[in-house]
């Protein structure tokens, strides 16, 4: 006989996590199995909404990155092309738009308030059984293979494993783009300002943190393998070029990593026994950091639909869990992919189009408060938890 439980999260990152101290103190029992042995650095900095960011004071996560710098307003403008809007957190009614914190910090903040047995590290899924009246999870665990079954599986692993399960398809679109991440400093301050400029090789954000900015520079391949083979002073050149004036000159750069880029999605993100949130179930492009926000919004719905579910893992618990969360995750995987349709390019009717879309959003204050709050809230929010 194999264990049991009645919720069993496939992947400890910071989705799986939230998920797990969202059902800690119900009466539903869960355990988290995470391949990796002990947390392993990973230089992601992450944006997370405000919305994000009173979801993880619900759960008692907040405290942990308590130092996450807040962002008050986001300049948003194209390279080369006219038009720009500039959202506010005071016009938002909000004290910031959202917070910049590392993917470390934010993960640490979930793990920490999570028991030993619950969170189980080192301990990598391998097969999946949903045929049965329960999922069951082969899995292994100090140099044995283990089994534990359980009545709802929940995949967080972030999409590798999802594309073994033969219950869903993973569907996959390349963007042919990098985005090359680090720490950069400029002479003029942040002001709790970040900044997204759209060019045609792609979209650069700076998003404040700390005395600085965390950079994510987006460039093809072969481009962004030249970004990170640069000396600090001929790549800080490149960004001045790139980026421009606004913020005086970039003075410092830290270490810079590559990440490739693409989209890839579930469909279903539900099957019998099993749901998919965060990564496994979309994975976003980086633009407008949209994809922890919407994985914490997985998250919230699937942890209140088992929490008020008559049959954990129930056909009928799953189809209103798919059909909860189905508007915001397309509107999120439909408004990152058109983004870096529209702006990735050099064809000048569109970047007039763009131009006037900008200039229009900033005009329009009905429709750039409708905007922050979907940035915030995710598409058809009802309230803000
Ligand atoms: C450059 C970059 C910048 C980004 N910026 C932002 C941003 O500003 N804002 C934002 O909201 N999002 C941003 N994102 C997206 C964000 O990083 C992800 O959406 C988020 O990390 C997803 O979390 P997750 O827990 O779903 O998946 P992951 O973080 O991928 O975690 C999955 C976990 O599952 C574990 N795992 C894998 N396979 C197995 C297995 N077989 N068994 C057990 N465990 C397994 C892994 O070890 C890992 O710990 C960015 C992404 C990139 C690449």
């Amino acid at each position: 006989m194999s264990e049991q439980v009645d919720v069993l999260v496939i992947g400890g990152g910071p989705v799986g996590a939230a998920l797990a101290l969202s059902l800690k103190d119900s009466p539903v029992s869960v355990m988290v199995l995470e391949a990796k042995a002990a947390p392993q650095r990973d230089p992601r900095i992450l944006a997370m909404s405000y919305g994000s960011k009173l979801h993880l004071e619900s759960i008692g996560a907040w405290a942990g990155v308590e130092d996450a710098t807040p962002i008050e307003t986001i300049h948003v403008s194209q390279k080369g092309g006219f038009g720009r809007t500039i959202l506010t957190a005071q016009s938002a009614g909000v004290p910031a738009l959202g917070y910049v914190a590392s993917y470390q910090d934010i993960h640490h903040a979930l793990v920490s308030k999570l028991e030993k047995g619950v969170y189980l590290e080192g301990a990598c899924a391998a097969e999946i059984d949903l045929s049965e009246s329960w999922g069951t999870v082969d899995f292994d665990y100090q140099g044995k293979r283990r089994q534990i079954a359980a009545k709802l599986v929940v995949m967080a692993e972030g999409g590798k494993l999802v594309e073994h399960v033969r219950e869903i398809e993973r569907k996959r679109h390349e963007y042919g783009q990098w985005a090359v991440i680090g720490q950069v400093s400029t002479e003029k301050p942040h002001k709790n300002r970040a900044f997204e400029r759209f060019t045609a090789e792609g979209p650069l954000a700076l998003l404040p943190r700390g005395e600085g900015f965390s950079m994510v520079w987006t460039a093809k391949p072969e481009d962004a393998k030249l970004l990170l083979s640069l000396e600090k002073t001929q790549f800080l050149e490149r960004l001045q070029d790139h980026f421009g004036e606004r913020l005086g000159k970039f003075v410092d750069a830290g270490p810079l990593t590559g990440f490739p880029l693409a989209l890839s999605y579930a469909v279903p993100f539900v099957s019998k026994h099993l749901a998919l949130i965060g990564n496994a179930a979309q994975t976003l492009h980086p633009v407008s950091g949209q994809g922890l926000n919407l994985g914490l919004r997985d998250v919230r719905t699937l942890a209140r639909e088992i929490m008020e579910a008559d049959e954990i893992g129930s056909e009928s618990m799953l189809e209103h869990y798919r059909k909860m969360r189905e508007i915001d995750r397309k509107g999120g995987i439909f408004f990152t992919d058109s983004l870096i349709k529209v702006f990735s390019n050099e064809i000048p009717l569109l970047s007039g189009g763009r131009g006037l879309a900008l200039a229009s959003l900033d005009c329009l204050p009905a429709l750039k408060d409708a905007f922050s709050k979907t940035m915030m809230f995710g598409a058809g929010a009802r309230s803000i938890l």
